[in-house]
């Protein structure tokens, strides 16, 4: 390698270690409902999908970022599993603030209706136990364009239409907000088309956001890529 070249070579080992930092030194304040979570959810038996701490982390302070700084007024989560990125997000929300999260698995929703009630935030969050399709034409038409946070986590083939329904809900200066963005357990962003459903509908969904003159986005490859758009308070000029 040149000796003036600054570039560091990139490894697994070096990635791991990566992760392994940010982790330990911007993951605290985990809501205290969230702590030992995981294990818990493994143990009913549930699938280990949920978002990592520092993830987590990520949601909250874009949450109470909004609306001032006072946090959001509104909130929406597509799959809610465990309750793991809801508690999150709750943490985040204004006073008197929202979240309502969807979650079509009975198994998932009746866990995540526990770990509500336990941390007593059943005043802020609300799960329907539904599917992310067929509610989000309803909420639509129950609160129109009123979110401060839309954020995405359920059917990857999906994705293109719920950034379509976050245009529809999110308020001026809201935020969509998609986990996955770049990959999963089974895909990932850089394989060639035409062999994964779900890497081909994100990676529509991340150059639909891109090219959206209506909002500001970015892609942050923390974890398995996270996508940041906000909805711009006016149009582009
Ligand atoms: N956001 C969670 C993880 C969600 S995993 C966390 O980070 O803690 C994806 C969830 O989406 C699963 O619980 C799955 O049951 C749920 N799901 C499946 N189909 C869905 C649909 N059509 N609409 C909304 N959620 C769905
Ligand atoms: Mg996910």
């Amino acid at each position: 390698m040149p000796a003036e070249s600054h570039a560091i070579a990139m490894t697994p080992q070096r990635w791991a270690n990566s992760n392994r930092y940010v982790r330990e030194l911007f993951t605290a304040g985990e809501p205290p409902a969230a702590i030992g979570l995981a294990q818990r959810a493994a143990d009913a038996g549930l699938p280990a999908i949920a978002v990592p701490p520092e993830v987590g982390r990520l949601l909250w302070i874009v949450c109470r970022g909004q609306y001032a700084g006072r946090g959001c007024r509104l909130a929406l989560e597509l799959g809610t599993l465990a309750g793991y990125s809801a508690l999150w997000i709750a943490d985040g929300l204004a006073p008197g603030g929202r979240l309502i999260t969807l979650e079509p698995n009975s198994k998932h929703a009746a866990f995540a209706r526990q770990v509500f009630s336990e941390s007593g935030w059943t005043d802020r969050i609300e799960l329907r136990e539904k599917k992310a399709l067929d509610e989000l034409p309803r909420l639509a038409a129950e609160f129109g364009p009123a979110f401060d946070l839309f954020f995405a986590d359920a059917i990857k083939t999906e994705y293109p239409a719920y950034f379509e329904f976050a245009r529809r809900l999110l308020a001026p200066n809201g935020l969509f907000i998609a986990h996955n963005a770049l990959g999963s357990n089974t895909w990932w962003i850089d394989e060639p088309a035409d062999q994964a459903a779900d890497r081909d509908a994100v990676d529509r969904m991340n150059r639909a956001v891109a090219a959206d003159p209506e909002f500001d986005a970015v892609l942050l490859p923390i974890d398995q890529g996270v996508l940041i758009a906000r909805r711009r308070t006016h149009s582009a000029p």
